[in-house]
């Protein structure tokens, strides 16, 4: 018979998280789904060293499309489906983990309506990783008892923006923030307003794990500057509170040296 057999039963779709891109992060389990899958759907965001391990036959960048737009994901949600319905086993790879700001949740949605089975699997969050392996706890005994994740993308001073940051300034926890890199000044100039302290200590981690990762520190009031003068990009978390005060006392012992060559350890 030629072409997909759409009486077979559907195959899994695995919602997989890769960590934050250093491949020895990614689970026992999502290790075993890359290597069985029939084929697997990513975008960048896992990061060149994972993403250069796919077998090119089983992989497909649904990142962005030709023209360099995003690809929209009713499409990527159309294609899991079809895959699926082709009885194949799929890996759909998001960065960190799948669910935290990753579309994970959507796609859940999208497949239980069609029908199709799927499984979920857990990943370290770089909201999570990337701050740790810079040397920065996002909790802490005495500096934080709780932390938020937020992001970025939103403009601060639209009136229905969904992060509340004066909230935010008020509950004195830390803060890590995704896809926060371009609008730095408006959160931070929104904290401040909130009544933060101009000198809560900041940093930025650019492409935790990855190689050449890059931090960039500095507090409520350089961070702009810090962030321009180390020319730091997407994709980077901030992390904002008194957590980030405390990478000084461990840096010089921490051997997570993924960027060391470049700039700041
Ligand atoms: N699901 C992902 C987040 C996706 S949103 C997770 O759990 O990590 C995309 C944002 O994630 C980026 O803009 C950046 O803020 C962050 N990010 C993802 N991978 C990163 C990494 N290796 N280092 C720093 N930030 C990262």
């Amino acid at each position: 018979m030629s072409g997909p057999d759409i009486d077979a039963e559907p195959g899994t779709v695995y919602l997989v998280g890769s960590g934050p891109g250093d491949p020895e992060l990614l689970t026992v389990k999502a290790k075993r789904l890359l290597e069985a899958a029939d084929v697997v759907l990513h975008d960048k965001l896992p990061g060149p060293e994972i993403i250069d391990r796919l077998p090119e036959d089983r992989r497909e960048d649904v990142g962005k499309r030709a023209g360099g737009e995003r690809t929209p994901q009713s499409e990527i949600n159309e294609r899991l489906v079809e895959l699926a319905r082709e009885g194949k086993s799929v890996v759909r790879l998001k960065g960190g983990d799948s669910f935290v700001f990753g579309r994970g949740g959507e796609e859940a949605e999208y497949l239980a309506a069609h029908e199709v089975p799927f499984e979920v699997v857990p990943a370290v969050t770089s909201a999570i990783a990337a701050p740790a392996v810079a040397g920065i706890p996002v909790t802490h005994r005495d500096h934080a008892s709780s932390v938020s994740f937020v992001t970025g993308h939103e403009d601060p001073t639209k009136a229905e923006s969904a992060v509340d940051w004066e909230a935010l300034a008020a509950t004195g926890g830390t803060i890590v923030v995704l896809m926060g890199v371009g609008r730095l000044p408006d959160y931070t100039a929104a904290l401040l307003e909130a009544g933060m302290a101009p000198e809560t200590p900041v940093a930025l981690v650019e492409r935790g794990t990855w190689p050449g990762q890059r931090v960039a520190t500095g507090t409520l009031e350089t961070i702009v500057d810090a962030r321009d003068e180390a020319g730091i990009e997407p994709p980077a978390v901030t992390v904002i509170g008194d957590v980030a005060g405390t990478r000084e006392s461990v840096v010089d012992f921490l051997q997570n040296d993924y960027g060391a060559a470049e700039g700041e350890k």
